[in-house]
This record gives structure tokens, C-alpha cells and sequence, in this order.
């Protein structure tokens, strides 16, 4: 019994928005959590948006949001259809603080979902600024502008203009019936993706950041979760990069349904033989895994074959030019090794701290380290990537040499390219929740999310080089924003 090896993506695109329509409503209608992800044209000064002040930092994304763009957005949408309760099933692993107990009460062993992923390519109809090192990255990664600006679905940043309809298949439409559906969001380091669709698909973002939370608290009324958060501060891996954890999940799911222990199962609809709008992006380990039995010879020589940078926040400033290996399951491989060994401590990461100063040009000792390596998560530049470009695959790091015994592949990651990545983050951000949702949740008898007990990590938000989350509430002396309410209003019929 196989996991998935690959992962439809649908792409979607100015031409066949419409045709699409119907069945994406339905997706998103049916979900019991969606997740997204964004790719930008840009995000503006890399230092301040990792500003001290909070408040700075959102003023910094909100200003950064109204003169970039979308390019992409990702949405992928999750169904729990079924939690097979099973006598053989057993909890696992250690207790994670704050969080439910593991399979606390009936439990339920395979938790089941339907998937349906969309990469929606994405075109602003006023001007905005491509960050020129963006650009380079984007079409270092396979993404493809002239596609972008003949296909892309239009649509205008701001309040809606006073012709919109509020009925019309449109981009801005499409997120009033995300926030209608009422079901938690997720994402993986949330703050940067929800001010950029705050203010390019839904409303001009509110001069201050409590507005703007008050204004969440209502839109999304299920939740925020972010899966970089969950990662980093309840999960505590070596690292907390999208691909890092997703790979890790995917591991973890594997072995666990082997063992009859509590995990997530994913299964795809089937499309129509006709329906050719599908992408299949592969998740397949490209290399032989690494024997867990390698003396410390051969683990040392490993280890020197892999990026520092790459592995510990799955971005490196050499990018394709980098000689060292980005492949991530190497890094895990090394990492569960290492692991084994000693007490599981964080271990990358105070390496990378002391390595760091490769990526930008921050001086200042520890938190600018963190936030250095953090900015990197955040940006487009450095977008956790699903992708490993071709020449990131071969490197001049011959694994096979090194254990002779194993045939090892070429270090090719899984290929996805630009045409469909923020679909495919989506998914691995929706996927890793899956995975919590199964380890953390309780299932009783409903299938929302709301009643699984996962309350503890909702509306909790990533904060880049801060030890604390920003929590998504609204407070007793603020109002939310006039344009948010005039929204509100005007789509009341949607909302209700
Ligand atoms: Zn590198």
C-alpha cells in the first residue's frame, strides 16, 4: 500500500478561470481547512519587515503589499473524510508541550483526506515594482513572466472599484467565497501571505496592526493556523523550513502507518481523462536513503557534502551556483542520524548561527542572526522552496563514492517548477498540518476541525526572530477597519 508519489496540481490561468470556477467553489466550499500560499513580486526592505517593533513590521508588509504584487496563489484544499478507528492503534512519539495529549480519548488511527490543489497564476492590473533580485530567483526556479503576463487572471489591488459586481467570477470573488466557507486557513509563516491578500484581493490594509487583526478575527472565524509556528515552537525540529518539515511529515506518516501508529493519509480525486489541466508534481525521494548503520567516517564526509545554509533554512544566497548539496532528504537523512546519537538538540540551528553571515549583509550578533536566517523563509528571494533546480542535482558530491555499498541516485530534489509552486507549497503546508491534525487531534464523532482540540495552536502567528507568537485576536478597544466593514456589508450575503 503506497503513499502518493505524485500530487495533482490543477493550474489555472486567465483561459480557463471560468471553466474552472464551478469545481474550485466546490472545493473550497466542501473543505474542512484550506491552505495557501502566495509568490510576490517582491516584499520590499528586507530589514524592516523583521523590524523590532511589531507594529513597525506590519506597517512595513502593509506598505510593501500596496506597492507589489501576486503572482501566484496557491490554494489547496483539505477534506478529512474518514478517521478509521482501529484496535492495533497506538500512540507515539513524545509529548509536546501546550498541546493536547496524543490520542487522548477514542483516538483514531488514519485520518483521511481529500485533496484538491490550484496554482492560480495571477496578474495585477496596475503597476507595481519586480524586485530585480525576485526576478532572478524566479526565473532561476523555472517561473515564466511572459506566461504570468499572458495568462495571468487580473485583477486590481485595494478596495473594489465602484463597477465591481459582487457576483462575478473573479480573483477578488474567489477570496470572499474562501472567507464564506468559513473553515480554518492555513499557512506557513502567515503574516507575510495574509497582508499581501488583504491588500491585493480584498481591501486597502488598516493604518494600524490591531485593526488589521480585529479585521482577521471576523474574516476567517474558524482560525488561523500557521505551520511554521506549530513547527517551531511545539514541534521543535532542527529546522522549520516548508520542505524541511514536509519531507520530515511525509517520513513520519510513512512509517507510522506502517506501524498501525496514528497518522495523515492523503488521497486525490480523479480527474476526467479530458481534464487537461493537471500537473503531477513529484514527491518521490530522488536518492537511495542513507543505511542508519554508517560509521562516523563516512557520516562526517556526508555531512561536509551538504549546504549549511540550505539545511538549515532551506535557502542559500549561491542559489543554483552553490556547490554543496540542497538536497533535503540527505539533510534529513543527516539529521536523524545525528539524532540518534546524541539528545535531541537543536543543533543546526546553532551551527547556522554561527555560519550565518553568508546570506545578507546583517552584522549585529544573534537576534539579527535569527532574523537573517528567517528573512530568507520569509522572502521570495529565498521562498522555501519545493523545488531543486537542475544544477543544484548533480553537485560535484558523489554520495555513491562515499558508501559504495548503496546505489545512490543523482541528488536531484523533486522538480516543480515555476509554473505551479505556490500550488505546491500549498499542499506541503496543508500536508504538514494534516500530520498535526492526526498526531495532536481527538476524534470523536465530527470531522471539523473545530472539534478535534487543536484550539491551543489556533490564531497563533509566526513572528520572525521573536520567541513569541502574534496572536490573531481582536481587542476590547479596538474597532476593526471602515473598509473592512464596508465589505463586510456589501457581501453579507456571502458571509451570513
Ligand atoms: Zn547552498
Amino acid at each position: 500500500m503506497a503513499m502518493f508519489e505524485t500530487v495533482p496540481v490543477v493550474d489555472v490561468h486567465k483561459d480557463n478561470f471560468k471553466e474552472i470556477w464551478p469545481s474550485l467553489l466546490l472545493s473550497v466550499k466542501t473543505s474542512t481547512y484550506i491552505a495557501m500560499d502566495t509568490e510576490l513580486s517582491g516584499l520590499g526592505n528586507r530589514k524592516s519587515l523583521v523590524a523590532k517593533s511589531i507594529e513597525d513590521r506590519y506597517k512595513s508588509i502593509a506598505n510593501s503589499a500596496k506597492s507589489r504584487s501576486i503572482l501566484s496563489l496557491g490554494i489547496s484544499c483539505f477534506k478529512l473524510t474518514n478517521v478509521a478507528k482501529n484496535g492495533m492503534c497506538t500512540d507515539s512519539g513524545q509529548e509536546a508541550s501546550g498541546v493536547p495529549p496524543r490520542g487522548e480519548g477514542s483516538g483514531g488511527c488514519k485520518w483521511r483526506f481529500l485533496v484538491q490543489t490550484y496554482n492560480i497564476t495571477t496578474l495585477c492590473e496596475e503597476d507595481y515594482v519586480v524586485e530585480p533580485g525576485s526576478l532572478k530567483f524566479l526565473v532561476e526556479h523555472g517561473f515564466d513572466f511572459n506566461r504570468q503576463y499572458e495568462k495571468g487572471v487580473p485583477y486590481c489591488r485595494g478596495n473594489d472599484k465602484i463597477d465591481t459586481k459582487a457576483d462575478s467570477m473573479s480573483l477578488r470573488q474567489l477570496f470572499m467565497e474562501i472567507l464564506g466557507a468559513a473553515c480554518p486557513v492555513i499557512f506557513h509563516n502567515a503574516l507575510m501571505d495574509l497582508v499581501f491578500l488583504y491588500e491585493n484581493l480584498y481591501a486597502s490594509t488598516p493604518p494600524n496592526m490591531a485593526a488589521f487583526l480585529a479585521d482577521l478575527t471576523e474574516m476567517f472565524p474558524a482560525g488561523i493556523f500557521d505551520t511554521k509556528y506549530i513547527t517551531d515552537f511545539k514541534h521543535k525540529m532542527p529546522a522549520s523550513y516548508l520542505e524541511y518539515v514536509f519531507r520530515k511529515s511525509l517520513r513520519t506518516n510513512k512509517e507510522f502507518s506502517l506501524l498501525g501508529k496514528k497518522h495523515a493519509w492523503v488521497e486525490f480525486p480523479t480527474y476526467p481523462a479530458g481534464f487537461s489541466h493537471i500537473t503531477q508534481c513529484n514527491c518521490e525521494r530522488p536518492g537511495t536513503a542513507i543505511p542508519s548503520n554508517i560509521d562516523k567516517d563516512t557520516q562526517d564526509k556526508l555531512k561536509a557534502t551538504v549546504c549549511d545554509s540550505y539545511a538549515g533554512h532551506g535557502w542559500c544566497s549561491r542559489g543554483n551556483s552553490c556547490v554543496k548539496s540542497h538536497d533535503v532528504d540527505l539533510i534529513l537523512d543527516i539529521d536523524f542520524l545525528a539524532q540518534s546519537k546524541k539528545s535531541r538538540k537543536r543543533k543546526r540551528r546553532r551551527e547556522n548561527q554561527k555560519t550565518d553571515g553568508e546570506n545578507e549583509g546583517f552584522t549585529e550578533p544573534d537576534e539579527e542572526q535569527e532574523m537573517d536566517s528567517s528573512i530568507a523563509n520569509m522572502s521570495i528571494v529565498a521562498k522555501e522552496t519545493s523545488e531543486v533546480g537542475e544544477s543544484d542535482t548533480t553537485k560535484n558530491c558523489d554520495i555513491g563514492a562515499l558508501i559504495p555499498s548503496v546505489t545512490i541516485g543523482t541528488l536531484k530534489g523533486p522538480v516543480v517548477s515555476g509554473k505551479h509552486r505556490a500550488g505546491f507549497d500549498a499542499f506541503m503546508t496543508g500536508y504538514i498540518m494534516a500530520s498535526y491534525v492526526s498526531e495532536y487531534g481527538t476524534h470523536k464523532d465530527s470531522l471539523k476541525l473545530a472539534d478535534v482540540g487543536l484550539n491551543e495552536i489556533k490564531n497563533l502567528v509566526y513572528l520572525t526572530g521573536k520567541d513569541i507568537a502574534l496572536s490573531v485576536v481582536k481587542s476590547g478597544f479596538t474597532k476593526t477597519s471602515k473598509d473592512h466593514r464596508e465589505k463586510f456589508s456589501k457581501f453579507s450575503h456571502i458571509l451570513s
